[in-house]
């Protein structure tokens, strides 16, 4: 069985509270919200991190964002405002090694954090 949580959470083999799924990514809520509205839009191909991704994914990049867009506004945060946050390694804060955007929203955000 493949390890990455990720990846059973887009076969249907781990739960999750799935809000949006289409060819190339799926989205659904973290399980550990940091926000009222935290949601992890990911690729549906195992992806480690920001640093394997090659040309050809450009496209899949600009989709995490129109995704992002679409599911701010089915969620009522996108006039208020949201934080979209990708972590690339130990060093940036990765913990799950699936490529993947946090939505935060629903409070104040503030730089440095
Ligand atoms: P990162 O630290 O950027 O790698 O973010 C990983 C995120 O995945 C964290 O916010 C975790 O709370 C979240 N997470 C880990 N396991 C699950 C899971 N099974 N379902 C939903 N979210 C998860």
């Amino acid at each position: 069985m493949n390890a990455c949580i990720f990846c059973q959470i887009i076969a249907g083999k781990a739960p999750a509270d799935i809000l949006y799924r289409d060819e190339w990514v799926t989205v659904f809520r973290d399980a550990h919200p940091v926000a009222p509205v935290h949601i992890l839009i990911v690729p549906n191909r195992h992806i480690p991190s920001v640093n394997e991704l090659v040309p050809e994914d450009e496209a899949l990049s600009g989709h995490l964002f129109s995704v992002a867009q679409k599911i701010a506004r089915q969620e009522g945060v996108d006039q208020d405002g949201f934080r979209l946050m990708v972590n690339c390694g130990r060093g940036g804060g990765q913990t799950v090694f699936h490529l993947h955007m946090h939505l935060l929203a629903g409070r104040r955000f503030h730089l440095p954090f």
